[in-house]
């Protein structure tokens, strides 16, 4: 740190992305990441776009947001998109969280909700999950906090359903309620079909896992256009060029080829439930993922133990160093191949 950094950043402690090791060639399980690559659409139209790259982009991505709400069912004022569902996310702990409304999220959820609650110096309330990893709806009904929920939720895997997620909203007219769909295209509900019933929900979703951009960084957000109009004017008091012409480019390519994402969420759901059963019959314990990865314990080795052990096997999943997780790995659901080496590989590590 050096000796200027603002006193307000001091003890900032920034949040730890999963890995990226270059010594081998590793079968990365440990980011969520698609295996999938993007759409040849979404490929083309990013390659076109680079050749007009000494122009800006347009600020509003106005035929990104125009194809998202054609596939979404929304106003085109409903909608706005990000550098990344994190950019997003941050920008509604800026708008919508202070010392009068202080945010509130699970104890155990994306690990990136303290960390913009603390750079953006917001109280926060962390709400313990049931033993079970499931979220006790009833915590957060009528609680005049701005909250966050991922659903499903990471790193737990699990889903509420949309029953529970109108009884949250519904129950918090005068707060802000952000719905966290980084998930929701391999199994769970969405929470778009009550954006016009509701002008305190906020559903923030990112091209990053079903539609394989996680390299292009591009999020958006759907709710009513009040919200999109604050969301706006975040952004452009930040950085009105937040999506470049190639991402936006291909978040349009790719929303053209929804086939395509809907065959590679299939696939990643059918190579779910090959894994599951897999490690069911290795013993493992394992939350019910609706997600793109498993929650998954075993009692032959704690969590940091099999992370280290496959790892130096070549096969990289996600460990986190704290106590209610620390039994815990998180396995991306990869293509069926590497999810076949990665159960190989794992019995030899459990029979060695
Ligand atoms: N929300 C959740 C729950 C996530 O796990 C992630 C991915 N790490 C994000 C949001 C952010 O994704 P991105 O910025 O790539 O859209």
């Amino acid at each position: 740190m050096s000796r200027f950094f603002s006193n307000k950043y001091k003890s900032l402690i920034p949040y730890v992305p999963g890995e990226q090791p270059k010594d081998m060639k590793y079968i990365k399980l440990n980011t969520n990441e698609s295996p999938f690559s993007p759409s040849k659409k979404a490929i083309e139209k990013a390659s076109e776009a680079a050749k007009v790259l000494q122009l800006y982009s347009d600020p509003d991505s106005t035929i990104l947001v125009e194809k998202l709400s054609e596939v979404y069912g929304v106003n085109k004022d409903q909608v706005t998109v990000n550098n990344g569902s994190d950019e997003t996310l941050n920008f509604a702990f800026m708008a919508y969280c202070d010392e009068n409304h202080p945010a509130a999220f699970p104890n155990i959820s994306y690990g990136f909700y303290p960390v913009f609650a603390k750079l953006n110096n917001i109280p926060y309330e962390e709400i313990p999950l049931n033993a079970d990893f499931t979220i006790n709806v009833e915590d957060y009904i009528g609680i005049n906090k701005t909250i966050f929920i991922a659903n499903p939720n990471a790193p737990t895997g699990i889903a509420l359903p949309l029953s529970d997620i109108e009884r949250i909203v519904s129950s918090n007219k005068d707060n802000i309620v952000v719905i966290d769909e980084a998930y929701v295209d391999f199994g769970a509900e969405s929470a778009v079909s009550l954006v016009d019933k509701y002008d305190n929900l906020l559903v923030v979703q990112t091209f990053s896992k079903s539609r394989s951009l996680a390299g292009g960084r591009l999020g958006f957000a759907i709710a009513n256009k009040n919200i999109i109009q604050d969301l706006n004017t975040i952004k452009y008091s930040t950085n009105p060029y937040n999506i470049n012409r190639m991402t936006m480019a291909a978040g349009v390519g790719a929303l053209e080829d929804e086939e395509y994402t809907r065959a590679n969420c299939q696939k990643i759901i059918e190579n779910r439930a090959y894994t599951v059963s897999e490690l069911k019959k290795l013993g493992f314990v394992l939350t019910d993922s609706k997600t793109n990865f498993l929650w998954a314990k075993t009692d032959k080795m704690s969590g940091k133990d099999l992370y280290l052990t496959l790892k130096k096997n070549g096969i990289l999943v996600r460990y986190f160093d704290k106590e209610l997780l620390k039994d815990y790995v998180r396995i991306t659901i990869g293509s069926k191949e590497q999810m076949e080496t990665f159960i190989k590989t794992l019995k030899n590590i459990l029979e060695a």
